[in-house]
Formats: C-alpha cells, structure tokens, sequence
C-alpha cells in the first residue's frame, strides 16, 4: 500500500534518514517506534509530501508520489498539537475538508454526524474546541482527518501531551476506528507500550535506520538485535 523505498533525508550535515526501506501493508494499523530524534516525524512528513526527500522513492497504492504535493496524496494526518480552528463548532471543524473540496451541505452534515458518533462525540457538534477535553479535542482531530475519506492516516503522536488514563483510552478509540473503517494508518509513537498494544506491526526506528518490521509478537519473541531487544524491553 505504501512503499517507501531508500529514503534519505538530509538536514544540513545531518542525515535524518539513511536509506529506509519500508512496506506498511493495505489496511494496517502501523506503528512507526523509536526513540526522541530518531527520525520518525521526518519518515511521515516525507511520506505526507511535507518533506522533500534527498532521495528514494514513496508509492501509495503503486502510484509514484515523490514528486506529488501533499493535498493530492489521499493523506489524512494528525499531530500531537491539534491546531483546531478555535472559531469554529466541532462540526464546522471536521466538516471543513469537506467544504473546501466543495461538497454539498447534505453530504457534509451527513458525513460529520456519522464520524462523530463513530469517535463518541455524537451531541457535542455545537461546542468549540475550548469546550471539549483534550481527549475529545484529540477524537475530534481524528473524525476530521477521516472526513475527506483519506487512503492512508499519519497519525504523529497525536495522544503524547495527555495523560496516561487519556492516553490508554485513547488507543481503544483508534483501534476501534480502525477495526471499523480500515484505513490503512501509520501511527508515529516512541512509546514501545503504546505500539504493541494498538498496532498490528510495528517498524523500529533508530538514527535514520530501519532496525526491524514485523507483528508485535515477532518483534517481541525474535527480536532482530539488541538494539530492538532493549527498546521493547525498556519501560517509557
Ligand atoms: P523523531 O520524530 O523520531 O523524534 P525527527 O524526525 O523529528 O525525529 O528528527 C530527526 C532528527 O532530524 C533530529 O535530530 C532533528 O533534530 C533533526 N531535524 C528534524 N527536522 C529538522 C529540520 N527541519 N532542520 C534541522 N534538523 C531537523
Ligand atoms: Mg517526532
């Protein structure tokens, strides 16, 4: 579904990504896992068009996108500092993508309504951001990004500025989403408990390098060295 292949990335002298070779599978829950610094958020920045990349290669559903821009890339995304627009109700925000492709109002209302219950924000489409939690803000964040009906969602580290209660609920809110639309996704973490608990693989990050890719159970029971061993071993 997503095929990045030798990405690099430079930073001044600073190489960001070393040659990363990656498959995400069609319709995965993805976790992309490494450390502070490891080059996670510049691996999906490259792959929303956000970031250009020295060079390598990215496909979505076998179409060459490295020289696509990011608003025709099929591509949901969001961050872990949701820039709501703080003007706007909670429909008007996950309606918005919507608007400016120009969709007819029916449609919007139809399809805001249907996510928002699906993220159990069903009632809420009035209030403004200020209004809700940071957990609804984030599910908010999430019902907007899937409004456009994306091929694929970046997700990076939208749950890490909450707390852990917030955070675990979270996780069941995505895996939920996930199990319902099946929008392939690729979740940026540096939470290793985070990744194994809501992801169906895990690809492991470290210095620009790709360590390992495979199931949670995989990585867990046969981990490829020890850099991997000691990652999923450590507590955050
Ligand atoms: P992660 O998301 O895994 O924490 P990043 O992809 O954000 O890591 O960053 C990887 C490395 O690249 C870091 O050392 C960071 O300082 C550097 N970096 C990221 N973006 C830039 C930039 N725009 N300019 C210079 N250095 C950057
Ligand atoms: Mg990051």
């Amino acid at each position: 579904m997503i095929t990045v292949t030798n990405a690099v990335k430079d930073f001044g002298d600073f190489r960001a990504l070393d040659g990363v070779s990656l498959d995400v599978p069609a319709g995965s829950l993805t976790a992309l896992l490494g450390p502070s610094g490891s080059g996670k958020s510049t691996l999906l920045r490259a792959i929303a068009g956000l970031e250009l990349l020295d060079s390598g290669t990215i496909e979505i559903e076998g179409l060459d996108v490295t020289d696509v821009p990011p608003q025709r890339r099929g591509i949901g995304f969001v961050f872990q500092h949701y820039a709501a627009f703080r003007h706007m109700t909670v429909r008007d925000n996950v309606g918005f993508g919507l608007k400016i492709r120009k969709e007819s109002k029916s449609v919007i209302r139809s399809r805001v309504d249907e996510l928002l219950d699906l993220v159990g924000l069903g009632g809420l489409q009035d209030r403004y951001p200020a209004q809700l939690s940071g957990g609804q803000r984030q599910r908010m964040a999430l019902a907007r990004a899937l409004a456009i009906q994306p091929q694929v969602m970046l997700l990076d580290e939208p749950f890490g500025a909450l707390d852990a209660k917030v955070r675990a609920e979270l996780r069941e809110w995505l895996r939920r989403l996930h199990d319902e639309v099946h929008v392939t996704t690729i979740l940026v973490t540096h939470d290793q408990e985070e990744a194994l608990d809501v992801a169906d693989h895990i690809a492991v990050l470290n210095q620009g390098r790709l360590e390992q890719v495979g199931e949670p159970t995989d990585l867990y029971d046969h981990p490829a060295n020890a850099f991997v061993m000691g990652f999923l071993g450590s507590v955050s």
